[in-house]
């Protein structure tokens, strides 16, 4: 276990152990442990003498940058639960999160802010509003500029300028450390019933699978962690910023995902470890300038969120590169619940030619159950449950939800696998309507609820079909009502001004009519098996 049990306590034991190490890493500039723990105290400080009480939500709006990282251990610091948003979230999709989340505080760009976040927040409980310049670190190189930039063009928020008044001052000897079975993040996921729900994540959620990240990865002392996943997810926070500060390691941070800009970063830092989904490292090995000396400093990198084709480990252990290793997890078990160890290499399924995701940690119990719960023997395909220390304990605010997908602390993952003798875990559907698009997950119901909010549909349903390079793509059916005119590429325009670019629907097609059941339910397999037929 963990000799920390909160990445609040972790930072100050590695600012006290290694002081002048780098932490972060940011194009040009850095920030070492002490210095990240002082300006976070500085952040917990203000958001204390704004008023913010012991578990106050405190949301997140940033992309990967050592402001994003400040903000959330600042908020931890404070006793604050954090809520991360995905920066790439339209208007609508924020306030629902905002406000489900109760949020009395924001920390974003100042971008941002001025581009649309003011008006979003006026509409919420938001009262405290923190903004800082994301890519000044890049452009001056010291992290203190990030923390302290004047931004006199958005007055009506409160700019990180002020956190400088309060100087380095945690909030005090008021309690507000984080406990373990403290919530810490409150992420955001969608499912079935259209809106997204809040998985808790508590701070012991955290620790556990940091920690095993840790201790499952042959890395050397003072290892070198590249964020390839966005830090807003829960990967990205677990197994990179949770992973690399618990080891008391360095975080190379790149912004947002550039296959040219990585491969540089790879270059200039030498990283040791990265996580990712599979398509990154395609994107990646795919760049004209890509080479096998950008991965000769890695001891390992891990694929997660989605299936990792077996071609792709096989041209990385050819000499490309490094093993590639399988992960699987959702947010709800905050990242992953089995991985590959380290001495072994995952097997691939001769009937279905699937790669094995990964054994379960020793802690973690996974069992395979038919439609009638009953478990299911060795190589025989069933709901994939989950059990262990990593499982949250439920949906904020949500009982009924919480006790469905939760029933006595059990996640229900709605992933359909199988386990064969030797205890490797294999993914290889969904019972769920979730759709895989490269590792970003798009629920149907979210999608269909905005497309019926154009006054042309009258039916909509919204399924994954195969794509080359993502694995599946999103596509909507649509029926129109008498008499209305639509066309597929403004029903798509229509959503993408709504919906977070990877959710909108990249194929329209108008049918005259939806199939449905004799009850009515629209036929969501069959829509799934006529675009498969039509590939
Ligand atoms: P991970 O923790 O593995 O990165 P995630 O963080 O992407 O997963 P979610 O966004 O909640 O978590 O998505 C979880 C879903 O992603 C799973 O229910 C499963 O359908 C899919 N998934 C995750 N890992 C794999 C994998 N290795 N192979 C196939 N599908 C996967």
């Amino acid at each position: 276990v963990s000799p920390d049990d909160s990445l609040v306590h972790a930072l100050r034991r590695t600012a006290a152990e290694v002081p002048d190490r780098t932490f972060l890493a940011y194009f040009d500039g850095r920030l070492s442990h002490r210095e990240a723990d002082e300006l976070s105290d500085s952040v917990a400080g203000y958001l204390v003498t704004r008023g913010l009480e012991r578990g106050d939500r405190v949301a997140v709006l940033l992309q990967n940058s050592p402001l994003f990282v400040l903000a959330v251990l600042g908020a931890w610091k404070a006793g604050a639960v954090v809520v991360p948003v995905n920066p790439m979230y339209k208007s609508g999709e924020v306030t629902h999160v905002l406000r489900d989340g109760g949020v009395t505080a924001l920390i974003c760009s100042d971008r941002a802010w001025e581009s649309y976040l003011r008006e979003t927040a006026a509409d919420s409980p938001v009262r405290i509003v923190l903004t800082g310049c994301e890519l000044d670190f890049q452009t001056r190189g010291d992290a203190r500029v990030l923390a302290f930039e004047r931004l006199p063009q958005a007055p009506d928020a409160e700019d990180l300028t002020a956190v400088a008044r309060y100087g380095h001052q945690a909030p005090g000897p008021d309690g507000r450390d984080p406990r373990p079975g403290d919530i810490a993040l409150i992420s955001y996921t969608s499912g079935t019933s259209g809106a997204p729900k809040g998985a808790t994540n508590t701070h012991a959620n955290i620790m556990y699978n940091a920690e095993r990240q840790r201790t499952g990865l042959p890395l050397p002392e003072a290892p070198v962690y590249f964020a390839m996943a966005p830090l807003f997810h829960i990967t990205g926070m677990v197994c990179q910023l949770g992973a690399s500060l618990n080891s008391a390691g360095t975080l190379v941070l790149a912004y947002r995902f550039e296959p040219g800009a990585v491969l540089d970063a790879f270059t200039e830092h030498r990283p040791h470890y990265t996580v990712g989904p599979s398509t990154a490292f395609m994107a990646l090995a795919a760049h004209p300038d890509c080479t096998p000396d950008h991965f000769s400093s890695f001891r390992h990198i891990s694929s997660g969120g989605a299936p990792l084709p077996p071609a792709l480990v096989e041209k990385f252990r050819a000499g490309f590169g490094p093993y590639i290793r399988n992960g699987y997890g959702l947010t709800e078990c905050t990242a992953p619940c089995a991985s590959v160890p380290p001495a072994l290499e995952a097997p691939v399924d001769p009937a279905s030619g699937t790669l094995a995701v990964g054994v379960p940690g020793p802690d973690t119990v996974v069992r395979i159950v038919d439609d009638r719960g009953a478990e299911v023997p060795f190589g025989e395909q069933g709901e994939i449950l989950v059990r262990g220390p990593q499982v949250v304990p439920g949906y904020w605010r949500l009982p009924e939800a919480t006790a469905e997908t939760f029933p006595g602390g059990e996640l229900r993952t709605g992933d359909i696998g199988f386990m064969d003798a030797e205890g490797w875990l294999y993914v290889v559907d969904r019972k769920k309507d979730m759709i895989n698009a490269a590792g970003f997950k798009v629920w149907p119901r979210e999608v269909e609820d905005v497309l019926y909010t154009h006054p042309a549909v009258r039916e909509a349903a919204v399924v994954g079909v195969p794509d080359g390079y993502r694995g599946e793509t999103v596509k909507a059916y649509i029926s129109l009502r008498p008499g209305a005119e639509g066309d597929p590429d403004a029903l798509a325009a229509y959503c993408k001004e709504r919906l977070a670019a990877y959710k909108y629907p990249r194929q329209v097609e108008i049918l005259a009519d939806l199939p449905k059941t004799a009850t009515g339910k629209i036929l969501r397999r069959e829509l799934r098996t006529r675009s498969g037929d039509s590939q």
